[in-house]
């Protein structure tokens, strides 16, 4: 028997797991609802509805072809470890997870059963993540050759098997509270080929322009984020589906689409971070900064942040939206992030944390890299703090984003809507600003400063430009033109 172990990649299409397992014999397909995995400080109620969604459709998916899908419920090991007994399990296939602690711990632990079990263990790459990667250099040429290769076929057909194919437990089942997020993406290979048709044919036309204000990215972007995180769909067949529309594309289609083409590149070279090392979920990537934050966490901050009660509308609003729809757009998640971290100086593993179980395109690759690049502790990027009041007036100035998700506002005039307080009789209720952006700002810049002019920051962050930055010239770091040292005041720009 050779099983095929599903985790993030809930597909029949693009599946080479599948396909090599189908080649060799009795196929079972198991998904492992683990506990563990479940109860992690980062897994949500959304992220099971959108899973049990996808699971379900695989399940009449593989039906349909004669063939069953397995859900057990229980830690990985022990899983697999019964079924061994109960089928004559050859061999396991799955493909290459970059996840966080707890599964990379789970798949070491399932590595060594399995060669103390003398079952193969076949790991497949999954996208265009490269494992032990020596070094970045040809990184990108890699990842153009993995989404160059062809779509891999379905299989047409599986050999019954008889094994009990098990109940996809409910979220109560599991102990997780209801999903709130109501307005959430449904899971399922469908919904994933269905977004990015639509993408492709219609809504994608203006996506460099739509993707920076939250009034036109929920149509403008491709929204295929969480099929792309919980692998309802491969990167390589959305990879080749946008190239094939940019060949016969007019010239504004063929400028909206190559941005979004760059974009499923970053895909992988951030999820790259992390799984080249795997700390960065916990510690900063300049550990120079270790500290600096640390002391000064400050719970009522964090507590309005979260609830979307920090007196800034558009911070608020977008979190009062995420809450409900889990998606938000790249420049808000931004703005929520460098907020958090500069203006409210909070430590950035607790504010991911939260962002994480909001968002229900989780991808720990992305999630983490992005979290410590707004908050300043990959010591390779610009330094981006963002304006709350900015965001407003340039993405939505007449604040009818604000207005749907801060209800409190609704009689607020155009010109108060990027700040409520010059208006306090009309604020119904609405916090005046927790802190003071300039201020805030300043503090920001004071505190971080001294950690910046740190000798051994800067050669650190030498160090992470080695081992993560982008190689867009084609020259290895040392062959490049050294970096401008940063400011000794440590100017950051302000957008
Ligand atoms: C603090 C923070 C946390 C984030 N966490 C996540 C996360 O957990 N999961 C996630 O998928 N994205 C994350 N992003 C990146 C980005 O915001 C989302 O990928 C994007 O908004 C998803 O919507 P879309 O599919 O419509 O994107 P599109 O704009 O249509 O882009 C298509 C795909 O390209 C990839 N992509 C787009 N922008 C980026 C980017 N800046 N970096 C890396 N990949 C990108 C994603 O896979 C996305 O689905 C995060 C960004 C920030 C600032």
């Amino acid at each position: 028997m050779q099983v095929v172990w599903l985790k993030r990649d809930l597909r029949v299409r693009d599946h080479a797991p599948l396909a090599e397992a189908a080649a060799r014999g009795r196929v079972l397909p198991l998904y492992i609802v683990e506990p563990s995995v479940v109860r992690a400080p980062d897994f949500d109620a959304s992220h099971w509805t959108f899973i049990r969604d996808s699971l379900a459709e695989l399940r009449e998916e593989l039906g349909r072809r004669g063939g069953l899908l397995v859900v057990r419920v229980g830690e990985a090991v022990e899983v697999l470890e019964s079924l061994r007994r109960d089928v004559n399990m050859v061999a396991i296939w799955a493909h290459e997870e970059t996840g966080n602690g707890v599964t990379y711990a789970r798949d070491r632990a399932v590595r060594r059963w399995a060669r103390d079990s003398g079952v193969l263990f076949h790991e497949l790459p999954a996208n265009g993540v490269v494992r032990r990667l020596a070094s970045r250099n040809g990184w990108a040429r890699q990842w153009e050759e993995r989404m160059a290769r062809p779509v891999v076929e379905t299989p047409h057909g599986f050999t019954p098997v008889s094994v009990d194919p098990g109940e996809l437990p409910t979220h109560a089942q599991l102990g997780l509270y209801p999903d709130l997020r109501r307005l959430a993406q449904r899971g399922g290979e469908r919904a994933a080929h269905g977004t990015l048709d639509s993408f492709l044919a219609e809504r994608g036309a203006h996506y460099h322009t739509d993707l920076s204000s939250p009034l036109t990215a929920f149509d403008g972007c491709s929204r295929l984020s969480p099929h792309l995180a919980w692998g309802t769909i491969s990167t390589r067949q959305v990879v080749q589906a946008t190239r094939a529309r940019v060949a016969r594309a007019e010239v504004d289609w063929k400028r909206a689409l190559r941005a979004f083409d760059a974009r499923l590149h970053w895909r992988c070279h951030f999820m790259q971070k992390l799984e080249d090392e795997p700390a960065i979920e916990f510690e900063n990537f300049v550990r120079a900064y270790d500290g600096m934050r640390e002391p000064h966490f400050n719970a009522d901050f964090f507590g309005a942040w979260k609830s979307g009660q920090t007196g800034y509308p558009m911070v608020d609003a977008c979190m009062r939206c995420l809450a409900e729809t889990g998606w938000i757009n790249f420049r808000m998640r931004a703005m929520l992030m460098s907020f958090a971290a500069y203006h409210l100086w909070l430590h950035w593993r607790e504010p991911a944390l939260h962002l994480a179980k909001l968002f229900v395109d989780y991808e720990p690759g992305i999630h983490y890299s992005q979290a410590q690049m707004q908050s300043g502790t990959t010591g390779i990027n610009t330094l981006r703090i963002y304006s709350p009041t900015k965001q407003v007036l340039d993405h939505d100035p007449r604040g009818v984003f604000i207005r749907r998700w801060i209800p409190e506002l609704r009689d607020m005039p155009d010109d108060g809507i990027a700040m409520p307080w010059r208006y306090p009789a009309l604020m119904d209720g609405y916090p005046r600003p927790i802190v003071d952006h300039a201020e805030a700002v300043r503090l920001a810049r004071q505190r971080l400063s001294p950690y910046r002019r740190r000798p051994e920051a800067r050669e650190e962050a030498q160090g992470v430009a080695e081992k993560h930055g982008s190689r867009k010239s084609g020259l290895k770091p040392t062959e490049r033109k050294p970096r401008k040292r940063p400011v000794p005041t440590a100017q950051g720009r302000l957008f």
